[in-house]
């Protein structure tokens, strides 16, 4: 079976968008109580309760989570409060626990996704498990990386899924934790539309300022469900403590966000319009490309006759003035017209370099 056959049924059961949220880490039963009593009180919709039982702790000598003693206080969590509950397995002891201790749904961390021997080993543990697994993004851009943990899983017949985007891990220091490229996470909205997309602000932004707004982007675009931490005392939490919010907190954001509708029924007629327009107007630009590229051909050739060089810095002048004049007369952004004219020129140059090489 293929990963674009899945039907993800599973996440109906649920409001949308889906909210997981809790404490980073279990640190006691009392903690884990008082998160989840205040997140009733608060009047969050939130279904699912998370909290990290085993941590992956980038320095070693840390708190590296209470173990399977975590287990139980998640069970009370469930049984006291009635929320559904997750937790991270990072290895088949991690899976054989948490499904003896009847968690509800399970996700695997992104350190764990960039290894394949890992997936591989916890997909095993999991196989054909109705419960449903989260794999988050590896700590790496790679696509394959992330797509590939899920056909692991769908190869050991495990069918209800779902992907979280946390960010990724960059040397240069940027104002998140894990920069977003939302680029990665839609294309693999693009091409798994069926599976579930949650967005994890909290790991995405590692500060709490930033929240907000990534997870209204996510909403924008169609996110299924966000994961976000929450903790009671969130500077005193024993990991993590800069980017989880108050229960209380949390309620206030989910209730300033706006929640798009992605269903188009009952106006899909006007959308329809509208699209056919665009398709004809992107149809249009592509054969003005391909024209322009005709010309410039023309151009390598005699560049390449007369010996001279591609790249004329005078006519790339012209060309960028004008068109940014032109994009000031139309209403748009010259930033954005620099772009465009950027990368056609790009293709230009490399278009006549493949002239002069022949
Ligand atoms: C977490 O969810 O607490 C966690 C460790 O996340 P990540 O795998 O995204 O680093
Ligand atoms: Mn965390």
């Amino acid at each position: 079976m293929d990963l674009k056959e899945l039907e993800s049924n599973w996440i109906k059961e649920f409001p949308t968008p889906l909210v997981i949220a809790g404490p980073c880490s279990a640190e006691s039963e009392a903690q884990m109580l008082e998160t989840a009593q205040r997140l009733k009180e608060s009047g969050a919709d939130v279904p699912v309760f998370r909290a990290g039982i085993w941590k992956p702790r980038t320095k070693p000598f840390g708190f590296e989570g209470v173990g399977v003693i975590g287990l139980n206080w998640l069970k009370k969590v469930k049984d006291e409060f009635g929320f559904k509950t997750a937790t991270e397995v990072a290895n088949a002891h991690h899976v054989y626990a948490a499904l003896e201790a009847d968690v509800d749904i399970l996700w695997i961390g992104a350190r764990s996704t960039v290894n394949p021997f890992t997936v591989q080993e916890i997909a095993v543990a999991l196989k054909g498990t109705d419960k449903p697994v989260l794999v988050k993004n590896p700590v790496n851009p790679d696509l394959a990386l992330w797509v590939g943990a899920l056909e692991r899983l769908l190869g050991q017949d495990v069918k209800n899924l779902g992907a979280i985007h946390r960010g990724f891990s960059s040397y240069q220091k940027t104002k998140y934790r894990n920069v977003p490229n939302w680029q990665i996470a839609l294309d693999f909205k693009n091409q798994y539309p069926n599976i579930p997309m949650f967005v994890d602000p909290s790991h995405i932004c590692g500060r709490r300022d930033l929240l907000k707004d990534i997870t209204q982007e996510a909403f924008n675009v169609g996110y299924e469900g966000a994961m976000i931490e929450s903790h009671p005392n969130p500077d005193a939490a024993w990991s993590d403590a800069a980017q989880q919010i108050t229960p209380e907190v949390l309620a206030d954001m989910l209730g300033s966000i706006q929640i798009r509708n992605s269903d188009i029924s009952g106006f899909d007629e006007e959308m329809g319009k509208h699209r056919a327009l665009i398709s004809d107007i992107d149809f249009q630009l592509i054969n003005l490309l391909s024209s322009r590229m005709k010309i410039s051909e023309k151009i390598g050739t005699l560049k390449k006759q007369n010996n001279i060089a591609i790249f004329q810095p005078d006519r790339w002048k012209v060309i960028t003035e004008y068109a940014n004049q032109k994009a000031t007369e139309t209403g748009m952004s010259q930033e954005f017209i620099e772009k465009v004219f950027k990368a056609i020129h790009e293709e230009s140059i490399e278009v006549q370099n493949n002239i002069m090489i022949d």
